[in-house]
């Protein structure tokens, strides 16, 4: 097992169970997480019967270097292989305010929508927090660079490996853990809606962003099948539900699609089906696939968009795309490299 995958009340019961005091498991914790230590024996205070125990029980290294690719704008992709062999990703971006690191928490996705690279690819399993966790570790090692913000937008839905998502978050959010802030901390759903429930309860004050991508069932369930079972109006309602809860704002991401879901027509339906929420729209120029049919907006649909929410005074933004040459969007990376390897 990996270290990295203990709470910090685990850490404290394996502690306790090898004979030892309660303040072990916090130096331990400090030299994983604020450290950020390569092995146990660095831990230079601990007692080496209790180094030689953490050797026999735990494991630190999650994540084996693959491929790093960087982009003209300075975004930087690591793939790394997982202990079974599995690729995954973690993207870093660089902002005039800091670093922010984009992380995987799934091989693969079972919510299959038909615009995404991971979403043609059966999910093989769940990360475990620990292996989300080291993502952040290992590339903050491998680039020698500090990272502030956190997206969970990689491959993979991070509702559908609830717990694994929590006890990660706790970790990095823990002062005494790697200590980013929760508002410094977004995750992405395409709108699990039990979850999104559970979240508002979670009581940690996570940003969440949740991928809408259209404002009515026919063009939603043409992009993403989940939307049979969780529809506009049912996704609408839990986001209500968490706003009410949290008092927080939902950042709705929304990609656009040439003709599909980009006319002004669509706009104005969006507008009026979220117009009164505390939500704040990201518009996202869509990151053409290979394994996807869809195109990109132009440009001039794209800001006639953007020009309808703001005339009802929504909040929108429209992103300006990262490390599109190094084929950025999730999976990509990771799907390229598997086809090398076929050849
Ligand atoms: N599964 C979660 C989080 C990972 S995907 C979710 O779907 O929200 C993160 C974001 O990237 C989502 O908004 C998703 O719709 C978007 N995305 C996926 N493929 C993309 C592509 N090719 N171009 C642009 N955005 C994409
Ligand atoms: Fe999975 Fe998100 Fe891709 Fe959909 S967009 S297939 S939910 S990773």
């Amino acid at each position: 097992m990996l270290i990295y995958d203990l709470s910090y009340e685990q850490l404290v019961s394996w502690v306790k169970e090898q004979g030892e005091k309660q303040y072990r498991a916090r130096q331990i914790w400090h030299f994983l997480y604020q450290m950020k230590v390569a092995t146990f024996e660095e831990m230079h205070n601990l007692p080496q019967t209790l180094v030689d125990a953490l050797n026999e029980t735990y494991k630190l290294n999650a994540l084996e270097f693959v491929l790093k690719s960087v982009s003209n704008d300075g975004t930087i992709k690591q793939l790394y292989s997982v202990y079974d062999g599995h690729l995954i990703e973690a993207v870093l971006m660089k902002h005039h305010y800091g670093n922010s690191i984009c992380v995987t928490t799934q091989v693969g996705c079972n919510i299959g929508c038909s615009f995404c690279a991971s979403g043609q690819l059966q999910k093989k399993r769940d990360l475990t927090a620990g292996e989300i966790i080291a993502q952040i570790i290992e590339t903050e090692r491998q680039l020698e660079e500090k990272i502030q913000y956190i997206v969970v937008m990689g491959i993979g839905e991070p509702f559908d490996n609830y717990k694994n998502l929590t006890t990660f978050l706790k970790t990095v959010n823990d002062p005494k853990g790697l200590s980013i802030g929760a508002r410094h901390i977004t995750v992405s759903t395409s709108g699990i809606v039990p979850k999104i429930k559970a979240f508002a309860e979670l009581g940690i004050q996570v940003n969440l962003a949740v991928s809408l991508h259209a404002p009515n069932d026919d063009i939603r369930t043409s992009l993403m099948k989940i939307n049979k079972t969780y529809n506009v109006d049912r996704v609408l309602e839990a986001v209500r539900e968490y706003l009410k809860i949290t008092k927080r704002r939902v950042t709705f991401e929304y990609i656009m699609i040439q003709e599909l879901n980009d006319s002004v027509e669509v706009a104005k339906e969006l507008a009026e089906k979220i117009k009164g929420m505390n939500a704040y729209v990201n518009l996202i120029p869509y990151n053409e696939v290979i394994e996807a049919p869809y195109k990109r907006s132009d440009r001039a649909r794209m800001e006639a968009f953007y020009d309808v929410l703001k005339k009802y005074k929504i909040q929108v933004t429209l992103r300006k795309e990262q490390g599109h040459d190094i084929n950025a969007a999730c999976g990509q990376l990771r799907s390229q490299h598997a086809q090398k390897e076929m050849l």
